[in-house]
């Protein structure tokens, strides 16, 4: 039997990141993941790679460009004539792209000298696990440590089953072979809010039913107000309070019924998104065998430091508990790895940003107000508009703002919040910030080069506390 001094479960941005640095430092490592392409080659990089993240960033830039040939561009005075897209190409660049970056992590463990199997995993003991590759055929391995990176797979809602076709979950989602003229997506949360962006700036008429009152939930109330604002501006249509209860394929399309506070109602459309979150993906790893427990909604338990309920044994990444995000993935993977090699392995989980990249972008580190107020924190808060930024008018990307909060005791940056162009770009500063606990007078005091959206940051931090200068 192959030993190694790790093994990783799951090749996503948890598991290729953490195989890569235990590799790094020394140790024998192998990572197994049961990924295949259409043509039945393995393809790594999990859920962000093949089916989420960047696929779907790869439709939003190629969407985003149409629409400002449409939107933006007359303004700047430049006329296209008659822009018309091709389906066909945007989605066949989409798959390169994903190729060129599978095949990249391939490289990747290649050149680390990781053993890669392709095939299913599952634990036969504390140490062990049997691999099952495509034709069949088992191999049983055994790791000193393991990693479980397993991931995540989409919420089944019974009510609305997905059927590849009419009825879709994100995978499907990101490969239509033709823009549908009507589309219902349920859930207004990140996945259905981006992919209803991408095919509503490619033509459809789109619907977001979500069973919440509340529209993103997850993020700061006044940046939240202001992204409702914009996005019934752009045309969608969420419709909050609405809680689906069937939807069916009929001849023409689906037929959806969905209840809100004034009854029953129906509505007709051509494809139907199911993006009603994820759940971890531990289904076919036996993990009882190796006496590792699950929450009660099937999550690995770990504790803060990624370790199961067997000390050698790790969890992270979606498989687990805390955001979904592939970098807080990569980053817990780091860590075990690290700490599997005998070092500290440090993890931050209090500054892991989260970004929407709907346009314009939503993104934020740290806690909200609302956050801030149950925990009965005092706070002294800055914003600033990207409209009185100078590099934002010239750019005709003027909707939006910063919001920072600052502990009024000591000025610590609490949370920074953007909606605006390129906000997934501007958080890192925030993240940067905080991670070595500044202030909000260290980011006021730092000179961010003029023009440059990054100066709404810089304003908002000193809105914070001297007051901002060009309001
Ligand atoms: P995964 O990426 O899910 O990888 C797990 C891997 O384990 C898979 O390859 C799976 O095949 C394999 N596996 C599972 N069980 C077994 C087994 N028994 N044997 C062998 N292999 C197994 N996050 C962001 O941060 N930014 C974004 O912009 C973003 N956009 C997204 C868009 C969409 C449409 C979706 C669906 C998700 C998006 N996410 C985004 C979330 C992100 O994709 C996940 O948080 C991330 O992929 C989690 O990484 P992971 O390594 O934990 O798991
Ligand atoms: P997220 O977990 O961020 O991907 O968001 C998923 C969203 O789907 C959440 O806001 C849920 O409230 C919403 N949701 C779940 N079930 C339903 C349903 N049956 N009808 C409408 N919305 C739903």
């Amino acid at each position: 039997m192959k030993e190694f001094d790790v093994v990783v479960i799951g090749a996503g941005p948890g598991g290729y990141v953490s195989a890569i640095r235990a590799a790094q430092l020394g140790l024998k490592t192998a990572c197994v993941d049961k990924w295949v392409d259409a043509k039945g080659k393995p393809s790594l990089g999990g859920t962000c790679l093949n089916v989420g993240c960047i696929p779907s960033k790869a439709l939003l830039d190629s969407s985003h460009h149409y629409h400002n040939l449409q939107h933006l561009l007359p303004d700047h005075g430049i006329d296209c004539g008659t822009v018309k897209v091709d389906l066909g190409k945007m989605m066949e660049r989409k798959d390169k792209v994903v190729q060129n970056l599978t095949r990249g992590v391939s490289g990747l463990l290649r050149k680390n000298k990781i053993e890669f199997f392709s095939g299913t995993a599952r634990f036969t003991g504390n140490n062990d696990v049997e691999i099952t590759d495509q034709g069949g055929d088992k191999e049983t391995i055994r790791g000193a440590n393991i990693v479980i990176a397993a991931g995540s797979v989409p919420i089944d809602i019974g009510v609305a089953p997905v059927d590849g076709d009419r009825i879709v979950d994100n995978e499907d989602a990101l490969a239509f072979d033709a823009v549908p003229a009507r589309l219902g997506i349920i859930g207004a949360g990140v996945i259905g809010l981006e992919l209803g962006s991408v095919w509503s700036r490619l033509g459809s008429e789109v619907v977001i039913l979500e069973a919440m009152d509340q529209f993103l939930g997850a993020a700061d109330g006044a940046i939240a107000k202001e992204a409702g604002k914009l996005f019934k501006r752009q045309g969608l249509d969420i419709r909050l309070g609405c809680r689906v209860t069937g939807a069916r394929p009929t001849d023409n399309g689906v037929a959806v019924k969905y209840e809100d506070s004034d009854g029953a109602h129906g509505l007709e459309v051509d494809k139907l998104i199911v993006a009603v979150g994820r759940r971890a993906y531990a289904d076919l790893l036996d993990v009882e065998a190796a006496g590792v427990s699950l929450d009660d909604r099937g999550r690995v338990v770990v504790d803060g430091y990624c370790r199961t309920t067997q000390p050698h044994i790790y969890a992270i990444g979606d498989v687990t508990t805390g955001p979904m995000l592939a970098h807080k993935a990569s980053e817990e993977g780091i860590a075990v790895a690290e700490m599997i090699a005998g070092q500290s392995g440090h993890i931050d989980h209090s500054i892991v940003p989260w970004v929407i990249y709907t346009h314009p972008e939503i993104a934020w580190v740290g806690k909200t107000a609302t956050e801030l107020e149950a925990e009965g924190i005092e706070y002294s808060t800055g914003a600033f508009p990207f409209m009185a930024i100078g590099r934002a008018q010239g750019a005709g990307e003027t909707d939006g703002l910063v919001r920072v909060y600052a502990c009024a005791r000591t000025d610590r940056l609490l949370g920074v919040h953007i909606i605006g162009s390129h906000a997934s770009e501007l958080i890192a500063e925030a993240v940067a910030v905080m991670a070595f606990h500044g202030s909000a007078e260290d980011m006021g005091r730092t000179i961010h080069a003029h023009p440059t959206l990054s100066e709404a940051l810089h304003e908002a931090a000193l809105a914070a506390g001297t007051g901002a200068i060009h309001i």
